[in-house]
């Protein structure tokens, strides 16, 4: 079995769900008392969040680049960084590294391509929908044609991630608003829907029956799982979009 590097801590919130369900993946394919080989290197959300919303991503890619190396020298075989937004900054961490980069976005596209999807809604942070290291990457590696909310339905889809989910609050009425949102989407073409950022599931079920649901850590946990059993997953080197 390989060992896994994790960048986590962004937030904490989900990367407790990917433990969680990179343990229970080995678990269900090894039994036993298998678990998973993790190295893990958790940042503090707080300046990560402060750089973000500043646009100051190239001092973002120097705090994940020496949390990958030091990921790297510790010993992990490969590498996930364990948050949709931050891939932003995935070809500076990944030029750096001699160790494989399973990317959130590959895994991702790969699941939609084999379930038939053409066109999807995605909801992130507003980075996420909005920028084109996401959707551009879709499109060009997987053919796959993205629909995002309105920015009114951005603002406030990006504004429960980071002020309620980050901090493990779940409401009702958030929830209310992001199936709101979801039918919106699927009016306007989308035939799933990326949660398309790690805190999502915690709010929205991917079992949730109003849409088909892609929800990004359990497919990213999954790849991360079959990656470490079989070598099995997708892209590693990628051009920066
Ligand atoms: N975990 C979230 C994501 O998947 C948002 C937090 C962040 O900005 O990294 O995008």
């Amino acid at each position: 079995m390989k060992t896994i590097g994790m960048i986590g801590g962004m937030s904490w919130e989900s990367t407790a769900i990917y433990y969680r369900e990179i343990n229970e993946g080995i678990k269900a394919k090894t039994g036993s008392l298998h678990s998973a080989k993790i190295i893990l290197n958790s940042l503090d959300f707080q300046e990560i969040e402060r750089l973000q919303h500043s646009e100051n991503w190239a001092e973002t890619a120097n705090i994940l680049k020496r949390a990958a190396k030091s990921v790297e020298r510790a010993g992990a075989d490969f590498l996930i960084i364990c948050t949709n937004t931050m891939h932003i900054v995935a070809p500076e961490i990944t030029e750096h590294l001699s160790i494989p980069v399973l990317h959130i976005a590959d895994a991702t596209g790969e699941k939609l391509v084999k379930e038939g999807i053409k066109n999807v809604g995605l909801l992130g942070t507003n980075f996420t929908m909005e920028k084109s290291f996401y959707k551009g990457r879709l499109l060009e590696k997987h053919g796959i044609e993205t629909v995002i909310p309105s920015k009114e339905d951005r603002a406030l889809v990006h504004k429960i991630i980071y002020e309620e989910l980050c901090c493990g609050v779940i409401k009702q009425s958030s929830q209310d608003c992001y199936f709101q949102v979801i039918e919106k989407l699927k009016g306007i073409g989308a035939e799933g829907i990326i949660l398309g950022c790690t805190e999502i599931g915690m709010l929205v079920s991917a079992e949730s029956a109003i849409s088909r649901m892609y929800d990004t850590t359990k497919i990213h946990a999954e790849q991360a799982v079959n990656f470490a059993l079989n070598n099995t997953y997708c892209l590693v080197r990628f051009p920066k979009i």
